[in-house]
């Protein structure tokens, strides 16, 4: 068990500062306009405060592959990629919601390279949650660190690969600026989460309203408050319930 650290977002390590805009995938008729376009819902973790997200996906994951001991067959990877698409979007592009249709429809004939960097990134987070959990975090930290280590995940590669610095100010009304963490792609965000719990010793606990939603809140926010509820929604279920009480 780590420990538990309070921290104000002034001395976070990881300055995790926006998230994407996810278009999720639909099936074409079900958003269709009467003009033919099509009208995609958007899951936004950011705005919904999705800061348990890697950890949702990992256990996910984990439940696919311990189901199926071995290799996963391809028709399996695609139900996987299909339903991560519909509930969280594309990994690697925003706005590829709509495109996986069409990386399904490779697999069906013979595999796509798409869907083997969806099955690469899943099995890394996987990992790193491992190691995390384990207390060897340190593992993932250096790109260097071993010959015989390179197929674990660096977190400095991906943080390269999915993610942009920008400055911004720490808070509005102040003078102060600081080197923020921006995700380009739902990878990045998670990413960024991770090396939060890495370099900040974040750690998390049920939401209180977790027999419903079963999500987590984080120690601490990357706004640095800490917080018992994952969403509004848990929040005004857990008053409607006290004052039943
Ligand atoms: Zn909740």
């Amino acid at each position: 068990m780590r420990k538990h650290i309070e921290r104000d977002s002034i001395f976070q390590s990881v300055w995790l500062i926006g998230g994407p805009k996810q278009k999720l995938f639909v099936g074409k008729s079900d958003f269709q306009n009467s003009n033919g376009s099509v009208n995609a819902p958007v899951f936004d973790p950011w705005k919904e405060k999705h800061w348990d997200l890697h950890r949702r996906i990992g256990n996910k994951w984990e439940l696919i592959t311990s189901q199926t001991p071995g290799k996963l067959e391809p028709a399996q990877v695609s139900k996987a990629v299909l339903d991560f698409a519909q509930k969280y979007g594309d990994f690697f592009d925003p706005d590829g919601g709509e495109n996986i249709a069409s990386y399904l429809a490779y697999l069906r004939h013979g595999g796509s390279r798409y869907n083997r960097f969806w099955v690469q990134e899943w099995e890394d987070i996987r990992q790193a949650l491992a190691l995390i959990e384990e207390g060897k975090e340190y593992l993932l930290m250096d790109v260097n660190w071993s010959g015989l280590r390179a197929e674990l995940p660096s977190l400095n590669l991906k943080l390269q690969q999915f993610t942009v610095p920008e400055m911004r100010k720490k808070r509005s009304g102040s003078s102060k600026w600081a080197v923020g963490i921006l995700p380009t792609c739902l990878a990045g965000f998670i990413w960024i989460l991770i090396a939060r719990d890495v370099l900040d010793g974040v750690t998390y606990k049920p939401c209180v309203g977790f027999e419903n939603c079963g999500r987590e809140v984080p120690s601490t926010t990357p706004m640095g408050k800490s917080t018992k509820y994952c969403s509004e929604r848990c929040k005004q279920r857990e008053k409607y319930r006290k004052r039943l009480s």
